[in-house]
């Protein structure tokens, strides 16, 4: 399986490294997970690696397009292996959890702007909002 993770690095002409072949088996087993988990989840496999070293890592790696850095409004950057689908994302008001929801058209932009005003768009950026089935439960037995 490192192998794997070797090849993607190749691919991008990054160096491979012990903490960006960690990262890589993180986010593999971990979807949305913020920096703390990252740098939590690759010192459990390498218990010297800086905090540094995981947000360089993390960068890097997101510049070569092998991670994606989602964002939702008002919450901390969660970072995925998941990459190259156009996919969005289902978010939680309540705890913040996120899910993965396949692109509605199946390739990007997704969405096409009634005016797009002379812009080549290539991406839409779509996040659905609501209340993870945990939060819906929780709220009924209350
Ligand atoms: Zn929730
Ligand atoms: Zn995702």
């Amino acid at each position: 399986m490192a192998s794997d993770f070797e090849a993607q690095l190749r691919a991008v002409s990054l160096r491979v490294t012990r903490p960006r072949l960690a990262v890589l088996a993180a986010l593999r087993d971990h979807a949305h997970v913020d920096t703390d988990t990252v740098i939590a989840l690759v010192r459990a496999e390498l218990p010297r690696v800086s905090h540094q070293a995981v947000y360089d890592v993390l960068r890097a790696l997101t510049k070569a397009g092998l991670v994606r850095r989602i964002e939702p409004a008002g919450a901390t950057a969660r970072y995925e292996s998941r990459v190259g689908d156009n996919h969005h994302h289902v978010v939680c008001r309540s705890c913040g959890a996120i899910a993965d929801v396949d692109c509605a058209a199946g390739h990007a932009p997704c969405l096409t702007p009634s005016d797009d005003q002379g812009f080549t768009v290539d991406e839409a950026e779509v996040v659905y909002w609501g209340t993870c089935p945990d939060c819906v439960t929780g709220r009924i037995a209350r």
